[in-house]
């Protein structure tokens, strides 16, 4: 049998990442899962040059910093991280190790922590071949970096919050803005519709994107108004399409895990019902459940440390004070 971990985390999003360090701290051994080629969950895959506000011990952080500060903190304990897998079957073997097969591989483990968030999750799509062709020649679902669209004509597809916000946060970057929605109502903030009329964003309601043109790279959208089905061109550059996200819980949801919705109900020691098995951050669903990265980062220390105390009854489930403990290692306690 491959090694057998005492701890697996399948999702590598901040909580993961967090439980990782977490796990390490309390002298387990750790391996995440992630279906993504990049850990860091929704923060590197949905918004890496947003800032955030909310996050204990930083005013502001750009979401890609702190995933970044989440991986150093992690690789003190040298966590080993397998990427771009799904999982597809979980079992117990006798001897109460868990086992759980990949697309690539198979993974033993003492315990394992569910922090997929969202799921796996891929951006919705208009659905039209001929458009979605133009994915990486001038169209895509996030942004990876702002300083690619300065100066550019943009079009920006959709209604919600992210739109909007994008919208808002490269009006000083891209040389002209052009959102379209196609209804007149916003599923956005009432602060950030009244910005976005008041930028020089030019919104227009009740439009869709109906085709894109151009060789190499896109040159040109043509929008049409749904109610009276009269067509515009416009020149772009590049076009955001912000339609949201499909998410997918794949077979989780055959493994015996009790789900509320796309939801894992978990007590307040973040124990599934299945005997070692844990969830953490915006998957797991409780009472008071709030789906913030602060709130991910308690449940995955909870998770961890009743993990810690299941794998060893003799270790008790709280962990001590981390300022006073000697198994630090020298990577981060030279910083302290
Ligand atoms: C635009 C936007 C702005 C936000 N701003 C804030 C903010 O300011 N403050 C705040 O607190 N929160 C904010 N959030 C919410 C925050 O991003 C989430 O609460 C946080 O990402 C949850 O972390 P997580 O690790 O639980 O899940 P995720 O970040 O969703 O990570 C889950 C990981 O699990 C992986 N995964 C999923 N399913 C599988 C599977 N079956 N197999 C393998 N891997 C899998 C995914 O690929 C992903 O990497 C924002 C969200 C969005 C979309």
């Amino acid at each position: 049998m491959d090694t057998v971990y005492d701890v697996t985390i399948l999702g590598a999003g901040p909580v993961g990442l967090f439980g990782a360090f977490y796990t390490g701290l309390r002298g387990c051994s750790v391996k995440l899962i992630d279906s993504l080629a990049e850990p860091g969950g929704q923060l590197a895959a949905l918004y890496p040059e947003k800032y955030i506000y909310d996050v204990a011990g930083f005013s502001k952080i750009m979401s890609k910093d702190l995933v970044q500060r989440l991986l150093e903190q992690a690789q003190a304990f040298n966590p080993t991280f397998c990427l771009n897998e799904f999982l597809t079957e979980f079992s117990y073997l006798d001897n109460k190790i868990i086992r759980l097969q990949s697309n690539v591989q198979e993974h033993f483990t003492r315990s394992l922590i569910i922090c997929t968030g969202l799921g796996a999750f891929s951006p919705r799509k208009i659905g039209d071949p001929r458009i979605d062709a133009y994915e990486g020649r001038g169209l895509s679902y996030i942004v990876t970096s702002k300083e690619e669209l300065r100066g550019k004509r943009l079009l920006i597809v959709g209604g919600g919050d992210t739109a909007l916000d994008w919208a808002l946060n490269l009006e000083p970057i891209a040389k002209a803005i052009t959102l379209i929605h196609r209804r007149d109502r916003f599923r956005a903030h009432e602060h950030s519709v009244n910005q976005l009329f008041a930028s020089s964003v030019d919104v227009k309601t009740f439009y869709e994107l109906r085709a894109l043109h151009g060789q190499e790279w896109v040159t040109e959208a043509v929008i049409f108004n749904n109610q009276t089905n009269e067509e515009e061109t416009l020149g772009v550059d590049h076009v955001l399409l912000n339609l949201g996200f499909v998410s997918d819980m794949g077979p989780l949801k055959n493994w015996g895990i009790r789900f509320r919705k796309n939801s894992i109900v978990v007590n307040a020691r973040m124990e599934t019902n299945l005997p070692a098995v844990y969830a953490a951050g915006d998957v797991s669903d409780h009472a008071g459940k709030l789906k913030l990265i602060v709130t991910g980062f308690g449940e995955a220390a909870v998770a961890v440390n009743f993990a810690k105390n299941y794998i060893d009854p003799e270790a008790k489930a709280f962990p001590g004070h981390s300022s006073t403990m000697s198994a630090l290692p020298l990577t981060l306690a030279k910083r302290g």
